[in-house]
């Protein structure tokens, strides 16, 4: 399966319908340790990009960007998301599209990708790993991306997922150091970071996109 932008399409789609199931998980997460507004928030942006998407369609004779799409996600969540999240996710895959100006992606493209989205939102939020945030779940996503190895960019992304997974479950002992939960000091600790746990679920959005 080529990660192209008929590639991205799809994980957008699968993006929207993972998190609009996941709505009201995520905001019962952010609601133990945040403003319980992480479902809604994400639920309202991705929404917006599909509707975005669909008036969009690809250009007429030439082949369509992966980072074309990836740019849209990304000046959609800005103007639909607010929060903390919204400029965090927004920068994410702003910086994801710019690596991935290209018709479909390789092994060395998707790490590039996933390590740009990465960098955005360390830009963005200062956070560093084990702060109780997001960083937590793509931090391990782009380690793994990174050790995989092999020709095939559908395994990276599996890789990629899984870490992120892994890394959002390993979020719940953490005291939260940046963002709202930090407020709660210990006492956010055992619970699970909302955005860790979105940032998994759009990363195995992406897999299934290419096993679709
Ligand atoms: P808000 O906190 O403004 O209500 P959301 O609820 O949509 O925004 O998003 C909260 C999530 O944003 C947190 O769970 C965390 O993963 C992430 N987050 C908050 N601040 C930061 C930061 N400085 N760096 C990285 N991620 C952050
Ligand atoms: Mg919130
Ligand atoms: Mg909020």
């Amino acid at each position: 399966m080529a990660l192209d932008a008929g590639w991205a399409r799809r994980w957008v789609a699968e993006s929207a319908a993972a998190i609009a199931a996941a709505r009201d998980d995520l905001t019962e997460l952010d609601r133990q340790i945040g403003d319980g507004d992480h479902g809604a928030n994400l639920d309202r942006g991705f929404r917006a990009v599909v509707a975005k998407l669909e008036a969009t369609p690809a250009p007429d004779g030439e082949a369509e960007q992966v980072g074309a799409v990836l740019k849209l996600v990304a000046t959609t969540l800005m103007s639909t998301v607010g929060g903390a999240s919204g400029p965090l996710y927004g920068t994410a895959f702003l910086r994801a599209s710019k690596a991935a100006s290209r018709e479909a992606l390789d092994v060395s493209s998707v790490v590039a990708l996933l390590e740009a989205a990465l960098e955005g939102i360390e830009a963005r939020g200062h956070a560093t790993p084990g702060e109780k945030t997001m960083v937590d779940a793509w931090q391990p996503a782009v380690e793994a991306a990174a050790a995989t190895g092999g020709d095939d960019p559908v395994a990276v992304l599996r890789a990629a997922a899984d870490a992120a997974d892994a890394g959002s479950t390993a979020t719940i002992p953490l005291v939260a150091t940046k963002g709202r939960a930090s407020y709660l000091g210990e006492r956010s600790a055992g619970h699970e970071d909302p955005g860790a746990r979105s940032t998994a679920l759009l990363l195995r959005a992406a897999v299934s996109a290419a096993d679709a």
